[in-house]
């Protein structure tokens, strides 16, 4: 079926409304972006409102997607989810901005009769939850997080769990590792929790041309590299210190980091750039920043290595590391093993631990052939399960089940 804007779309078409707190162009902000740009736009109209401008909405325009701000004050958009222990409780004066904000929310939802309103991010969850039900509009979560206690503050886990459930929401969750940590009872309603609805990645604007198969294993300057906001969870400090390893077997190889800090970790990337000088790296690890060719740079890398301590939620880089065709080194918590295949399409590590992490490199470094094999069979799985066209299918599939009720 023919996806995009058609000439004459008539404007009977169901309005899905989209809602997310952040315009950064980061992971849950870039799956809604690759969701907004697959839906069927004969069928749905999308809309999205975001409660910041930023690199999203830029992006989200040049597309044509319809996008409205409504700006959110900073006091409770900027408030850090790791920062809403019980002490830092919301404010009475914080308490007053979101009864405001959910009020004007509900009118826009209202004014832009929309038809289904799609959260993509916990606060957006939260306000869109409030101001939908104000609405009476069908709400969908989509949880892009691990709701649990090593990983968000312990009220915020049981509000977001007795929220879900109070204000009847339909959640998707990225992963099955994410569905779990809602604790969504075994009666719930099939149709009101969706697990393991993975992130889509684009197969098309990927290179066609795979690995280099000549430099793997060879003696010429080879990357292995990470890609990921620079942040103390996603263990650059971990790859750093595997890195020093091979490094010490392999003194030709490089190292890549890429990505920067985002939500404010700049004492963080500090402290590793020093550990990566301590450890004689200088020379061989390259710190690329934020870049917006991620497709290139794995194209060319010959390993891709995920380092995060905890459980990550889900982990689409990985994916698009496979779709590049790259054997992968990921450490094993969360979503990860529901994408990588243990010696199929890359190895797993267990979680802070530089040892084992530096041994699977390097033996992918010395078993080239099946690192090439699993980089092929990552690619296939990558098309085959992780498509953007397959998640927006089957996504548009449950706002057709919302509209029927
Ligand atoms: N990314 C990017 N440029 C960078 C670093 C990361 O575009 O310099 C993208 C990366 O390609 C991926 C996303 O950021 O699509 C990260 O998503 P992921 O789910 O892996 O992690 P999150 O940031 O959501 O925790």
């Amino acid at each position: 079926m023919k996806r995009g804007i058609a000439a004459q779309v008539p404007e009977t078409r169901p309005t899905i409304l989209f809602l997310d707190h952040s315009a950064q162009w980061s992971g849950g902000e870039i799956a809604l972006f690759n969701l907004v740009t697959h839906l069927n736009q004969e069928k749905w109209k999308p809309l999205v409102v975001l409660f910041e401008d930023g690199p999203l909405r830029t992006k989200l325009i040049e597309a044509g997607i319809d996008t409205k701000l409504l700006l959110l004050d900073p006091r409770v958009s900027k408030k850090r989810k790791d920062a809403l222990g019980a002490k830092s409780a919301v404010r009475l004066r914080e308490l007053r901005v979101i009864c405001r904000f959910c009020s004007r929310l509900a009118r826009l939802m209202r004014r832009e009769k929309a038809a289904v309103v799609h959260c993509n991010s916990l606060k957006a969850d939260i306000l869109g939850g409030i101001a939908g039900k104000m609405a009476r509009l069908p709400v969908i979560w989509h949880v892009r997080d691990r709701i649990a206690d090593d990983y968000l503050p312990r009220p915020v886990v049981f509000g977001f769990r007795w929220a879900a459930r109070l204000l009847g929401v339909t959640v998707i969750a990225v992963s099955n590792a994410v569905g779990k940590t809602l604790h969504f009872p075994q009666t719930t309603e099939p149709s009101r929790f969706k697990k393991a609805f993975y992130n889509g990645v684009n197969g098309v604007v990927v290179h066609d041309g795979l690995s280099s198969p000549e430099v793997l294993g060879g003696e010429t300057t080879a990357t292995i590299g990470m890609v990921g906001r620079i942040s103390l969870w996603k263990g650059q400090h971990i790859f750093i210190e595997a890195a020093a390893r091979v490094h010490q077997r392999f003194p030709h190889y490089h190292f890549q980091i890429i990505g920067s800090t985002l939500f404010g970790e700049e004492e963080y990337e500090k402290q590793i750039r020093a550990q990566a000088v301590q450890l004689g790296l200088e020379n061989v690890l390259e710190w690329t920043g934020f870049r917006s060719d991620i497709d290139q740079l794995l194209h060319q890398m010959e390993i891709f290595v995920h380092a995060s301590t905890t459980g990550e939620p889900f982990g689409q880089v990985i994916v698009e590391a496979m779709l590049a065709g790259k054997p992968v080194v990921a450490t094993n918590g969360g979503g990860v093993p529901e994408i990588v295949q243990e010696g199929q399409t890359g190895l797993l590590v267990p979680m802070n631990d530089a040892q084992s992490m530096a041994a699977a490199i390097i033996w992918l470094i010395e078993n080239p052939e099946i690192g090439r094999q699993m980089g092929q069979a990552g690619r296939a799985r990558a098309l085959e399960h992780f498509s953007i066209q397959k998640t927006a299918g089957k996504i548009e599939g449950i706002y057709s089940q919302l509209l029927q009720r």
